[in-house]
């Protein structure tokens, strides 16, 4: 016998179909002899929707008032959910965060877990209850409602799993896995069987977005073993962990991430402290930075490049324009028609040439590179938008079409 916590999403509980067909799975795993805890997230698009209801009513809403809003998505599924298993007979309770003691930071929209204390839902587990938990929510010292962060659910579930020291924790999606790239771009992209954890770091940090990335590096720190799996087809998924079969794989899948623009400081004297006051600053006010490239100017000049999330790129430009004096700078250049392409795989820190490789798909299909970094696990490039999927395309061709 085994404890199983499940996660089902939005897209999996979408209707009264799809409910008694998640039940279904639910059902069969608790007929089997396992310990079963649910965790929903919210029906559909339920989140978007609520987002804009509060539109209507008030342009910029405090970030609690969102909260006590968006946590009643959540909180519609699970009651739905048990109302289902109810109804074929099973024995089934369902919780919201703040009964199951999920505490949390009082950083309203995106908050961090801070303590679990399990007790009740030990309980319900003991009286062979199917428990069935509301996703995204927990309670914040005040015993307000707090939220996770779009796509929290996953963490909740692996917060759950950890505290309860699950067996396996299984994330039930629309897709069927993780795939070497984004299957619905790249008709070759084949499912994988298993990958590392810090692999799915990259990737989803990167753009596959299948697994919200704190609960993967939650996952990793207590070494919860994840399956990401589709709730339309009864068959194995894709297995995240610490140590996989290595096979032949060096890489393990190619990521785009479009949301990244970058910003151009142009003029500053040659001088050692310039870097430092730069990006100090940007730290201060919470921007963060991605790849940085700096190169030399006319006259005892340099530049120095970076990148920023798109939703950063207007404060990271205010903050150098604040202080293009302190800087000695000349001007600010922006461009956002940009994209970062990463080759990613744990087996390449072993292997040279792979960079090499890379780029030489790049160069036979025209594709300029403007910038370049690398890590243990990943190369990335940034190059222009409207070349990206392509790029992704040609990378993904030279890697695993042999
Ligand atoms: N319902 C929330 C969202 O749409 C949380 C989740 O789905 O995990 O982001
Ligand atoms: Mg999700």
């Amino acid at each position: 016998m085994s404890l199983i916590v499940q996660k089902f999403g939005g897209s999996s509980v979408a209707n009264a179909e799809k409910l008694r067909n998640v039940a279904g799975i639910i059902t069969d795993t608790y007929k089997a002899g396992n310990d079963v805890v649910v965790v929903v997230s919210a029906q559909g698009d339920t989140t978007d929707e609520l987002i804009e209801k509060a539109k209507e009513v008030n342009p910029s809403p405090s970030k609690r008032e969102m909260d006590v809003l968006l946590s009643v998505g959540e909180q519609i599924s699970i009651s739905l959910l048990a109302m289902t298993i109810e109804n074929m007979g099973f024995p089934v309770i369902s919780l919201t965060g703040w009964q199951v003691g999920l505490k949390t930071d009082s950083n309203y929209g995106n908050a961090r877990i801070s303590k679990f204390t399990n007790d009740r839902l030990r309980n319900e587990i003991l009286k062979k209850n199917i428990v069935i938990v509301a996703g995204f929510q927990g309670i914040n010292k005040y015993d307000d409602i707090t939220t996770l962060g779009r796509g929290g659910s996953d963490t909740s579930a692996v917060a759950l799993a950890t505290a309860l020291k699950a067996d396996l924790c299984q994330i039930y999606t629309d897709v069927d896995g993780v795939y070497t790239s984004d299957p619905r771009k790249i008709p070759t992209a084949k499912k994988l069987d298993e990958i590392t954890f810090d692999e799915m770091l990259e990737l989803a940090s990167l753009g596959a977005q299948v697994l919200h990335n704190r609960s993967v590096e939650m996952a990793k720190k207590h070494n919860i073993e994840l399956e990401v799996l589709s709730s339309l087809e009864r068959k194995p998924g894709t297995k995240v962990k610490e140590v996989v079969k290595m096979e032949k794989m060096l890489v393990r899948g190619v990521a785009v991430d479009k949301d990244i623009a970058k910003v151009a400081v142009i003029g500053l004297p040659d001088k050692p402290g310039i870097a430092f006051k730069m990006f100090s600053l940007l730290a201060q006010k919470k921007v963060n930075v991605d790849v940085i490239l700096q190169s030399v100017g006319r006259e005892n000049t340099k530049d120095i490049s970076f990148t920023v999330n798109k939703d950063n790129l207007d404060l990271a430009v205010s903050v150098i324009n604040d202080n293009l004096d302190v800087f000695g700078a000349t001007k600010v250049v922006t461009k956002d028609k940009i994209s970062k392409v990463s080759l990613v795989g744990a087996g390449m820190q072993s292997n040279p040439g792979i960079a090499a490789k890379m780029f030489e798909a790049l160069a036979d299909a025209n594709i300029n590179i403007s910038m370049i970094t690398t890590s243990e696990i990943k190369v990335s490039v940034i190059i222009d938008e409207a070349e990206s999927d392509k790029a992704a395309r040609v990378i993904h061709d030279a890697f695993f079409n042999i």
